[in-house]
């Protein structure tokens, strides 16, 4: 297991230290949301520039912090990059369930494999779990992510 270990710490250093879509994006016509996790300081901002048919045609993403908030701002740009809002949610429920953060009401289920896979570098995350203060750095940039796409009034669910 400690290789697989390292491979995911390999992971989240790279995100880390080569954040992807990382700056920011004119507003309007792109939507910008602001998140903040003051049991860490973490700060991100999320700037969406949806296209047509609810696609996420562009998204860029600033902020500071750890680097469990960063790496995983910068999975989640990767991930949600050119899908639709309703797939983006999907992958959001998945990586929630990895977290294990099922909230009260919420029916997150556990993912399966196949989610798993296809949560692709966001799964180097799920170490996370064994540290629950910092379940709130892997998850602001999520929730953050889900506040640009409510405001924009896009809730197709
Ligand atoms: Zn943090």
């Amino acid at each position: 297991m400690s290789n697989l270990e390292d491979l995911y710490r390999e992971i989240i250093l790279d995100h880390y230290r080569s954040p992807r879509n990382s700056g920011e994006l004119e507003t309007p016509p792109a939507h910008k949301a602001e998140g903040f996790n003051p049991l860490c300081g973490d700060e991100i901002v999320v700037y969406l520039l949806m296209g047509d048919d609810d696609t996420i045609a562009d998204l860029k993403i600033g902020g500071q912090g750890c680097s469990i908030s960063q790496s995983s701002a910068s999975m989640m740009s990767a991930a949600v990059k050119g899908k639709t809002i309703d797939e983006a949610r999907k992958v959001m429920r998945s990586f929630k369930g990895l977290m294990s953060i099922a909230e009260a009401g919420e029916d997150l289920a556990e993912p399966t494999t196949a989610e798993i896979r296809e949560l692709g570098d966001l799964a180097a995350l799920r170490g996370v779990v064994k540290f629950p203060t910092r379940i709130k750095c892997a998850t602001l940039s999520w929730n953050t992510l889900e506040q640009a796409m409510t405001e924009m009034g896009s809730d197709t669910a």
